[in-house]
């Protein structure tokens, strides 16, 4: 099944070229990042000053072609600034969640082979504590902000080097973003300039976002929705991105009232917030023209109550790591279409829908595993061609692990899921990570992780427990409390079940929806 709509012709450039080589016009004074909490500014003639100096500096450092640079960072103009100006000095950019613990960092940095972390001095604890567990010294963590013994943004600016020639083409590695994919551990996703380029621009072709939107950009850059559809999808339209380094909810509805903010991208959870909250009442929202959501399920009646709330357009679109990272969404001019869905194929999409059991191809309004072929789909997994392989087929299809259904109008929605992946809150939470940590504790002798509904509807994750002879006094408390303090804190294990014995299929993997069927019948 093609997308409705007619391809778009992707350039063979880099991002870099295809953002910054024609100028920028009448936008060269007006702001490309604006941090929402300082009211500080970077017009895109110094953003792109900026981009060219940090690559200089970078350069000076030996850093070039093949090295690979780590951003572990909330989102600042800053961050975007580094991005970009890794990728102008010919290297890769490897996204760290900027939630992450020093065990969880040093992971990405070894895996992704980074040679520098670049960080804020609020996070220099665990930024340290990564490098050094990943044999990183402390020369090469360089901060944002200024931090006794490190080099700072400034300093590598102030090198005055210039930038190296651009030898960048399409085909290299822009970014490696962190995903569990459909089972197992993190890992880093291969995504080319070409990827990134394509996918701006078959989003390009869904939404009317110019050069006069203000897009808030509150979801992190360090994840691929942050990163495309915020950060790189305003510096492409030359669209003003306002950010903010974490969310709070009246900081941002006090934001987005005082600089006119008419986009907003949301993942789920804000839109209960937008929903019921009385507070939000007390700002003057009439700016608000589009809300975007994305990262997670969206419940249709929640969706329409933000939009009768709000009196704007609130439209749902469908992506992942792996796919840049939009394969489907509504169009901005079709805010009537059911907003249980997330609408159509981008253009230069092809999908199929396979019934997981039989491999069959099904058709319009039954249900089948999303498979998605474009120019927006990986490359594949960083040194693991096994999990390639598993995802990625031989005609190129992405197997997304997601279940769906689409009607006859070309409408997707995406009802189920089979891959392991749980999502709390819009972020990654990989059960295997979990369930390999859980291990490691003396009193529990197996244990399996799934995601279950909390009262509020929201994913979580849950534990299955088979304790040790030894772990009778365990109790759900102080297994929640030894994962809680090892992990980032949307990964904490939220309910635990102590039971006799893991369900196994022969081959000893572990039958994760027998657990589900065992929590729908208990509900
Ligand atoms: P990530 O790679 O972190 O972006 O996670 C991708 C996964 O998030 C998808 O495979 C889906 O399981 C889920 N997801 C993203 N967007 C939606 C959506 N609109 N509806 C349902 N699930 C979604």
């Amino acid at each position: 099944m093609r997308s409705p709509y007619p391809d778009v012709e992707i350039p063979e450039v880099s991002l870099t070229e295809f953002l910054f080589a024609d100028g920028f016009g009448d936008r060269a004074d007006a702001p490309a990042f604006l941090d929402g909490t300082t009211g500080d500014q970077l017009t895109f003639t110094e953003f792109h000053g900026l981009v060219e100096k940090i690559a200089g500096g970078l350069a000076a450092r030996g850093i070039g072609k093949g090295d690979v640079v780590a951003l572990f960072a909330p989102n600042l103009p800053q961050w975007a600034a580094l991005f970009h100006g890794i990728l102008r000095a010919n290297a890769t950019v490897t996204s760290a969640n900027s939630m992450y613990t020093g065990g969880e960092l040093a992971h990405q940095l070894t895996d992704s082979g980074a040679t520098t972390l670049i960080t804020v001095s609020p996070f220099l604890d665990r930024a340290l504590a990564g490098a050094t567990e990943a044999g990183l010294s402390a020369d090469a963590v360089l901060t944002i902000d200024k931090a006794e013994g490190h080099d700072s943004l400034a300093d590598l600016v102030s090198s005055g080097a210039p930038a190296p020639e651009l030898t960048t083409t399409a085909d290299d590695t822009a970014v490696l973003p962190y995903s569990s994919g459909t089972t197992g551990l993190a890992k880093g996703v291969i995504l080319t300039h070409r990827n990134l380029v394509a996918n701006l621009l078959q989003v390009h072709v869904m939404g009317s976002v110019t050069d006069q939107t203000k897009i808030m950009a509150f979801l992190p850059f360090f994840h691929i929705y942050g990163m495309t559809v915020m950060m790189n999808q305003g510096l492409h339209t030359r669209a003003t991105v306002v950010t903010m380094p974490k969310f709070d909810l009246e900081q941002f509805l006090s934001i987005t009232q005082k600089y006119a903010v008419d986009r907003l991208y949301i993942a789920p959870p804000v839109a209960v917030a937008l929903a019921k909250h009385p507070i939000v009442d007390s700002y003057d929202l009439s700016c608000v023209k589009t809300i975007f959501s994305g990262a997670a399920p969206l419940d249709g009646e929640l969706g329409r109550a933000v939009a009768k709330r709000l009196n704007c357009t609130v439209l749902q679109g469908y992506g992942m790591t792996e796919l840049s990272p939009v394969s489907h969404c509504m169009p901005d001019d079709r805010g009537d279409l059911d907003l249980n869905s997330s609408g159509f194929a981008l253009p230069n999409i092809e999908c199929k829908l396979v019934d997981p059991e039989s491999g069959k191809e099904v058709g319009v309004g039954e249900r089948g595993e999303l498979w998605v072929k474009g120019p927006n789909v990986m490359v594949g997994y960083l040194n693991n061609s096994d999990a390639t392989d598993a995802t990625k087929d031989a005609d190129g299809y992405l197997h997304t692990g997601d279940i769906a259904v689409v009607d006859d109008e070309g409408v997707y929605s995406i009802v189920d899921r089979v891959k392991e992946l749980i999502k709390y809150k819009g972020y990654q939470v990989p059960p295997a990570e979990l369930e390999a940590l859980l291990l490691t504790h003396d009193k529990i002798a197996d244990t399996a992780v799934i995601g279950v509904k909390d009262a509020e509807g929201e994913e979580v994750p849950k534990a299955f427990v088979v304790k040790q002879a030894s772990g009778a006094d365990l109790t759900e408390d102080d297994v929640m409390a030894f994962v809680a303090e090892k992990v980032a804190p949307h990964k904490k294990v939220r309910v635990v079940e102590f039971i006799e014995q893991i369900p196994k299929s022969a081959s000893g993997k572990i039958l994760r929806k027998d657990l589900r069927a065992r929590e729908t019948e208990q509900a």
